[in-house]
C-alpha cells in the first residue's frame, strides 16, 4: 500500500504565511517519493493551496466539516463547499475537536457522511487519553471510536476512508509511541476494520500513526508493515521537517 504523510496545520499560518510555506513545500518536492502528500491548512486558505499545490500532486485537505449539509448553521463549513474549494480529503474526529469542540461519535459519524457524499475522502481520527492507556483501557477506546464510525459508513467508505491512530498523550507532547507500541495498536484497528468491513475492504484502509511523529523517529515508525503513513502536527509547519518526514517512507 502506498504510504500517506499528512500535514495537519492547525490554526497556524496567517495567508503570507501560508503562501510562503507552499512555495517551500513546492521547492522541496523535488523528486518522486512513495508517499501521497496531503497538507491540511486552515479553511481560507484552501482554494489558495488547492490552486498552488494540487498541479504538484499534493492533496489538499481540511481539518473538520460540518455535520449538516447547508442552511442555518452560522459559521460552520460544509463538506460540499470544501470539495468545490479544491479540497479531497478532511480529518475528521482529532482529539483536539472532540475534547474542545464537543464532537462527539454520533457528530463524528454525520459529519463522516456528509463528506463521503460530498466526495471527499476522510481521514478519521482515533487515540486513548494517558488515563485511558494507563487503566488498560485501549482497546476498548479505539473499538468505541471506530465502532460508532466504520460500521455505519460501510461499503461507501470504500476508497474514502483513512484511519489515524493519534494517542493523545502524544500529541503535540513530544512524546511518541515506540514503534512497537504503535504497532500492536495499528495491528488491533487493522482486525477491527476486517470485522466491520470484510476482509478485502479492511485490508485496504490505510492507517496512519500521528503524535509527535518527526524526522528521526518517522523511519522507525513507517517501516512496520500495519503503519501505513503519518498524520504530522507540529513538524508539518516547516517545509524541510515535513519532507525529511515524507522520506522517510
Ligand atoms: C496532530 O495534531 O494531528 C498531531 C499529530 O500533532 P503533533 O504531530 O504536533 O503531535
Amino acid at each position: 500500500m502506498r504510504k500517506i504523510v499528512a500535514g495537519n496545520w492547525k490554526m497556524n499560518l496567517n495567508k503570507a504565511e501560508a503562501l510562503k510555506l507552499a512555495d517551500a513545500i513546492i521547492a522541496e518536492n523535488t523528486k518522486e517519493y512513495n508517499a501521497e502528500i496531503i497538507v491540511c491548512p486552515s479553511f481560507p486558505w484552501i482554494p489558495l493551496l488547492a490552486d498552488k499545490l494540487n498541479p504538484h500532486g499534493i492533496t489538499v485537505g481540511a481539518q473538520n466539516c460540518a455535520a449538516q449539509s447547508s442552511g442555518a448553521y452560522t459559521g460552520e463549513v460544509s463538506a460540499q463547499m470544501i470539495a468545490s474549494a479544491g479540497a479531497s480529503c478532511v480529518i475528521l474526529g482529532h482529539s483536539e475537536r472532540r475534547a474542545l469542540f464537543g464532537d462527539t461519535d454520533p457528530i463524528i459519524l454525520e459529519k463522516c457522511n456528509q463528506a463521503i457524499n460530498a466526495g471527499l475522502r476522510v481521514i478519521l481520527c482515533c487515540g486513548e487519553t494517558l488515563a485511558e492507556r494507563e487503566n488498560g483501557k485501549v482497546e476498548e477506546v479505539i473499538r468505541r471510536q471506530l465502532e460508532a464510525v466504520v460500521p455505519q459508513i460501510g461499503n461507501s467508505s470504500e476508497g474514502k476512508l483513512v484511519i489515524a491512530y493519534e494517542p493523545v498523550w502524544a500529541i503535540g507532547t513530544g512524546k511518541t509511541a515506540s514503534p512497537e507500541e504503535a504497532e500492536l495498536v495499528h495491528v488491533f484497528i487493522r482486525e477491527l476494520l476486517q470485522e466491520f468491513l470484510g476482509d478485502t475492504v479492511g485490508t485496504n484502509i490505510p492507517i496512519l500513526y500521528g503524535g509527535s511523529c518527526n524526522a528521526s523517529n518517522a523511519k522507525g515508525l513507517f517501516e512496520r508493515k500495519e503503519i501505513n503513513g503519518g498524520l504530522i502536527g507540529g513538524a508539518s509547519l516547516k517545509a524541510v521537517d515535513f519532507f525529511q518526514i515524507i522520506t522517510a517512507c
